[in-house]
């Protein structure tokens, strides 16, 4: 592999698989194919600037605990560094480059102008309260207030974080700055800043793209046999506006397994039910229990993994039947597995596109705010869908002028980008 990041870092999980060397691997394919220079691909593949703050937090029975938070910052060739805070067990700060990185690509891609970068804490969020993630959400933002700003870095939602922590958020650093700074985070309750169309979007944007490759094939979304690993803001979000359209979403998970109906889930109702039984799906009427392992290998038109990284991996992929996969969640098919895919002549709609929607929406609500004007949702909706069909237009351009599967053509697109503005930058001193 080209590089890792310039600081020492843990060891990759799950053991097999570290996620920075396969964000490395699509970069070194997509500069080989940019023919970019050595130089070029050497500062590409380094994190800009890597950031681990110690987050000492009293528990609520009085125990004090001291967390680790990362901030990753990738790439601020194209402006001001973006990307999610995420919580979950699984965050390492390998992890958190690779999704950096990816960010970089992603808003590259969809000519917005930002770099990437990301954040996480290793915390499972429901293993705390309120309070407590109150206190951890502050003290990471205030460890971090030099590193973060509307022009420098600008924080948005990621697994296990929403509007309620991008509030803590800005709050924390406006009350530090002495002023109100909303443009300090995205994704934020519509009350300080927030822009309608948020919450939905990244869901929004997944539906946008596989209507449109549907629609490259002659097909309509009507009709067509959906699996969505993931009920959350964004597998929840991506199955009601699917259904919506009058898609047929056969089955849905969340991590304590899935449910299937072969005839299609109402999905409004289902989402009523996982409201009231703490996200859980099992027992919802007229389903079978289904696990996230069967669920992947579901015989299917289109399946959207919209939880966490590397769920197709060599083990499972032969036993995928998708013709279609759209990546919602960041990095959900392995090296290996893509390639099988690719060879298989599987449509792959890889995460930065498939899943930049929320982004997008993150950047519309960031230039209302610049602008201090609130727009009414369709607006939001109607600008987010013409940057995420002109993307999808370029990744299929792309792809057919070079003869190379989406995802590099979605890479080359991105990377070439950023190449380009490197190169016309120089390089200090
Ligand atoms: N966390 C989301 C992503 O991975 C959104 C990031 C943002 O809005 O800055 O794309």
């Amino acid at each position: 592999m080209i590089a890792t990041p310039t600081m020492p870092l843990e060891a990759a999980t799950p053991a097999h698989i570290c996620p920075f060397d396969q964000a490395c691997s699509y970069l070194e394919a997509a500069a080989k194919e940019l023919r970019l220079d050595q130089g070029v691909l050497e500062i590409l593949s380094h994190p800009r600037k890597v950031v681990t703050v110690s987050i000492p937090v009293k528990l609520d029975n009085g125990e004090i605990r001291v967390l680790a938070g990362h901030r990753v910052q990738h790439s601020d060739i194209l402006g001001p560094y973006k990307g999610g805070i995420r919580y979950h067990p699984a965050v390492t700060l390998r992890e958190v480059s690779a999704l950096a990185m990816l960010m970089t690509w992603k808003c590259a891609l969809l000519g917005i102008p930002y770099g990437g970068a990301k954040g996480g804490i290793a915390i499972a969020p429901e293993n705390y309260s309120v309070g407590e993630l109150e206190r951890i959400t502050r003290r990471y933002t205030s460890e971090l207030i030099k590193d973060i700003g509307p022009s420098v870095d600008i924080p948005a939602p990621d697994m296990g974080t929403s509007a309620r922590e991008m509030a803590w958020m800005m709050d924390t650093y406006s009350v530090n700055m002495g002023h109100a700074v909303p443009g300090v985070v995205t994704g934020k309750p519509l009350s300080v800043g927030g822009s309608l169309g948020r919450e939905k979007a990244t869901g929004r944007g997944t539906m946008i793209i596989v209507r449109e490759a549907l629609a490259d094939q002659g097909r309509t979304l009507a009709g067509i046999r959906v699996v969505i690993q993931g009920f959350g803001n964004v597998g929840g979000a991506a199955a009601e506006l699917l259904y919506e359209a009058g898609a047929k979403i056969i089955a849905v998970s969340t991590a304590t397994g899935g449910v299937y109906a072969a005839d299609g889930l109402d999905i409004p109702a289902l989402k009523a039910y996982a409201a009231e039984n703490h996200h859980n799906l099992l027992n919802f009427p007229h389903t079978r229990a289904i696990s996230n392992a069967e669920l992947l290998t579901l015989p299917c038109d289109v399946l959207i993994p919209a939880a966490l990284e590397n769920q197709i991996t060599a083990e499972n992929v032969d036993q995928v039947q998708a013709q279609i996969i759209a990546e919602a969640a960041n990095g959900p098919i392995t090296l290996e597995a893509n390639r099988v895919l690719e060879a298989r002549g599987v449509t792959v709609l890889p995460d930065i596109l498939a899943n930049a929607g929320g982004v997008v929406v993150s950047y519309l609500e960031w230039v209302q705010g610049l602008s201090y004007l609130f727009w009414d949702e369709e607006r939001v909706n109607r600008e987010m869908e013409h940057l995420m069909v002109q993307a999808y237009r370029q990744v299929i351009q792309q792809s057919q002028m070079r003869q190379v599967p989406l995802r590099l053509a979605a890479y080359t697109l991105g990377v070439g980008r950023v190449a380009q503005a490197l190169s016309d930058r120089g390089l200090y001193p």
